[in-house]
């Protein structure tokens, strides 16, 4: 701890002992006030004094005593993540998933939203109407809403909370996340769909015992996220983890990034339907569900489709583990669904060109972790006082 306290101010350092005494909860779970210091490092006289601001918060409970080994009874606190609600917006074209979680990112509520199109305000006054219905769906009267995270696809200047580019939504620089704080009473968070599944993935899922990883998410898009020494890599524009425009062909196909020849036009969920549905000449109303049903029934235009996409990202996947060696690398995204079928071939091509062992592909997906990744945007300022504070309105 001694470095910190080059700073020599004392609600810096307390700020720092109380991040890192939350974090240690966060991923150990229940520990006694003993243990905290022991673990830390810190003086029991500043766990003492930690603990109970985070009591009187309501952030922390004590919980039952048990028997120690010198008979003592110490006892151990927790966070409480039931205190808060957190709210996650995740944008796509059309429409919006939305989630209402605790501290935990554990859902308690959810629904779709339908967007009628996208323009700015018109979003941001449907992502308003919705928050009501959401705290009422969680059926939490006394937990508070801690505020609200939104995530999509496009570059985001996280510090400003402004959407820079998206191509998706055909937007430059939308402060969309002061335009909703406008409306409502607490903070607002906005960033990149990917890296807002990336600090989920941090906080409370496979990630959380890793320092260096990446996430790759392949969905209507294709991206990756880079942690780096336990922080979100954004890059000096935000555009960090574009990995879905990486070169995949010279002069090839077209992509929404108005270049030619990008993995993510090959690769991404709606791209692999495209190639089927030409190559099998089918309509545009197999999506999918469909194409599951064909991969389910050992299709072998399907089977091939899906061993050529893995191998195609396999690929880039190689280069990027070469470049910055996370141990492991955590796959979501709703092409998560064709399983084996896609990730065997993307593993094992990964293995064939990586330097040095390929770190582990661990998949973790279920429907609404787009939303909850934007809901842990809330949950992450709770862990980490660096973090930005989120925007809010002018009274
Ligand atoms: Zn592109």
């Amino acid at each position: 701890m001694d470095g910190m306290k080059l700073k020599g101010d004392q609600s810096t350092s307390r700020a720092m002992n109380r991040r890192l005494i939350l974090n240690l909860l966060r991923r150990e779970g229940a520990r006694s006030r003993a243990e905290i210091a022991t673990i830390t490092g810190l003086s029991p006289a500043a766990v003492t004094f930690v603990i109970a601001d985070l009591i009187e918060e309501g952030h922390v409970t004590e919980g039952k005593a048990v028997s120690g080994l010198s008979g003592r009874r110490p006892i151990p606190v927790e966070i409480n993540y039931a205190n808060g609600l957190a709210i996650g917006f995740k944008l796509m074209v059309g429409s919006v998933e939305c989630v209402v979680t605790d501290l935990a990112t554990n859902p308690l509520a959810s629904m779709r939203l339908a967007l009628a199109d996208r323009d700015p305000e018109n979003v941001a006054l449907a992502l308003a109407e919705a928050i009501p219905t959401l705290v009422e769906a969680a059926n939490r009267p006394n937990a508070l809403l801690a505020g609200v995270g939104i995530s999509m696809p496009g570059v985001i200047d996280n510090e400003q909370a402004v959407c820079v580019r998206s191509h998706r939504f055909d937007w430059d620089n939308v402060p969309l996340a002061r335009m909703l704080a406008q409306r409502v009473k607490v903070p607002v968070w906005l960033e990149d769909d990917t890296n807002a599944y990336a600090i989920a993935q941090q906080l409370f899922g496979l990630g959380r015992q890793h320092r260096n990883m990446a996430v790759l998410a392949i969905g209507v898009g294709i991206s990756c996220a880079i942690i780096i020494e336990g922080k979100l890599y954004r890059g000096a524009n935000g555009a960090a983890g574009k990995f879905g425009h990486t070169l995949y062909e010279e002069d090839g196909r077209q992509c929404e990034c108005g270049k030619r020849g990008c993995l993510m036009a090959y690769y991404s969920e709606p791209a692999m339907l495209r190639t089927w549905r030409a190559a099998a000449e089918l309509g545009a109303g197999h999506g999918l569900p469909e194409m599951l049903g064909a991969m389910g029934d050992r299709d072998p235009l399907v089977t091939s489709i899906l061993e050529q996409a893995g191998v195609g990202i396999g690929k880039a996947l190689a280069n990027l583990v070469n470049v910055t060696d996370p141990e492991v690398i955590v796959v979501g995204g709703e092409a998560v669904s064709f399983g084996e079928a896609l990730l065997h071939p993307l593993r094992s091509t990964m293995s064939k060109h990586t330097f040095r062992t390929a770190p582990p592909l661990l998949p973790d997906w279920e429907d609404n972790s787009w939303a909850r990744g934007a809901a842990a945007l809330v949950t992450q300022k709770f862990f980490d006082f660096e973090t930005s504070s989120g925007t809010v309105g002018n009274g």
